[in-house]
């Protein structure tokens, strides 16, 4: 069946097109182009984008939950149900620090779904935030659950999550953590650099090794200092890390967004969202990893006022790149959608090329999401 998405603006995001036209077959995009020039076929089943903006579906590569719905576990499933609603088609289900057996026991739940994944937004596989992590930039984190990792453990955790582990975050200062990369490369794991204390130096051996992801650049990671440039300088340095950004405008000052937008460009930097389960809930008292956080003023906080993940969900960072730093919405798409699909090798995601996945995001001019496509399938439209 063919599907044809007409009257709005395209961005693939490479391109923008006025007047442009998506042709769906099946669950793959066959043509983008200019209404003058792309023939819908006649028995093309016609989604009207009045107007709109049709950019292709965001890819949040860290996120942990969201309208109360942890992907630790059964609410995985409710997750790949609700995104949609952000504009989200793609993303990788986080995991945060947790006793071992805990971790393990969860990653058994997160593979049993995902071998029989419901419809919504698709799971690109599981990222591991902790809990090989540095004590010393723990940020929620408890420091006694913490550990260096190990090639065992991963082939432990890659065993326990039925092979679905994409991606790791740790501190590879840490133990011998740092030799771990060329196996986690070797298993198909992406090795993001988080949460770590490390030198520019100790980034830079692990840069040579492969790295070449960084968890939320800035926010726990040893900072930018004039004679010791740290993990904040190695990530600005090194042009083949792609630099993660929390743009909820509450994690990083929206200068520090800038500075890094400028000197990474767009094709460097991955905007993600970072949620908590909480995000989307209203204002009160909830819990999280065994502990009180509460939700006030679009944050999630813990009692000592420490952030424990965002309350917003990706959506609101590609708004905030407009809005708040006066990007074009083509430069802005760009992190959300192609850069963040790129760093985890999904090259069929994140634009909207003949070949790729047709997974689009109908936006108002208000940049919030109208209608959503996964796969082809539309998976959710405003009532
Ligand atoms: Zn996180």
């Amino acid at each position: 069946m063919e599907k044809a998405i007409i009257n709005g603006t395209v961005y693939t995001p490479s391109e923008k097109i006025e007047s442009g036209v998506v042709l769906i077959s099946e669950n793959k995009i066959q043509l983008v182009g200019h209404a003058n020039d792309a023939k819908i076929p006649a028995q093309a089943e016609i989604f009207d984008a009045g107007g709109m903006f049709i950019a292709p579906g965001f890819v949040d590569v860290h996120m942990h939950g969201v309208m109360g719905h942890d992907c630790m576990g059964q609410g995985l499933v409710d997750v790949i149900q609700k995104i949609p609603a952000y504009g989200v088609t793609s993303f990788m289900a986080t995991t945060l620090t947790l006793p071992r057996e805990e971790v393990l026991a969860t990653l058994e739940v997160m593979g049993k779904i995902l071998s029989a994944s419901p419809d919504g937004a698709s799971c690109l596989g599981i990222h591991i935030e902790g809990p090989h992590l540095s004590p010393k930039r723990a940020g929620m984190a408890t420091p006694t659950w913490m550990y260096p990792l190990s090639a065992n453990d991963l082939m432990d955790f890659q065993k326990a999550a039925s092979g679905y582990i994409r991606m790791i975050t740790f501190a590879p200062e840490e133990g011998d953590a740092i030799k771990t990369i060329p196996a986690l490369i070797a298993n198909g794991v992406v090795p993001v650099i988080g949460h770590s204390d490390a030198t520019f130096e100790q980034v830079q051996q692990a840069v040579k090794l492969g790295l070449n992801h960084a968890t939320h650049t800035y926010n726990a990671m040893r900072g930018l200092q004039h004679r010791e440039p740290g993990v904040v300088g190695a990530v600005m340095y090194f042009n083949q890390i792609y630099a993660e950004l929390i743009a909820d405008g509450v994690h990083v000052h929206p200068v520090a967004m800038e500075i890094l937008l400028r000197v990474k460009s767009p094709d460097k930097v991955v905007l993600i969202s970072d949620s908590a389960p909480l995000a989307g809930l209203p204002e009160g008292e909830y819990e999280w990893e065994h502990k009180p956080v509460h939700v006030r003023d679009g944050k999630c906080v813990l009692p000592d006022g420490t952030l424990a993940g965002a309350h917003e969900l990706l959506d609101t960072g590609v708004r905030n790149l407009v809005n708040i730093l006066g990007l074009p919405l083509e430069k802005a798409l760009i992190p959300a959608t192609r850069t963040a699909a790129d760093s985890v090798g999904a090259k069929h995601k994140g634009r909207l090329e003949p070949g790729c996945d047709a997974d689009i995001v109908i936006l108002d001019h208000d940049i919030r999401p109208f209608a959503t496509f996964a796969g082809g399938r539309l998976v959710y439209q405003r009532s």
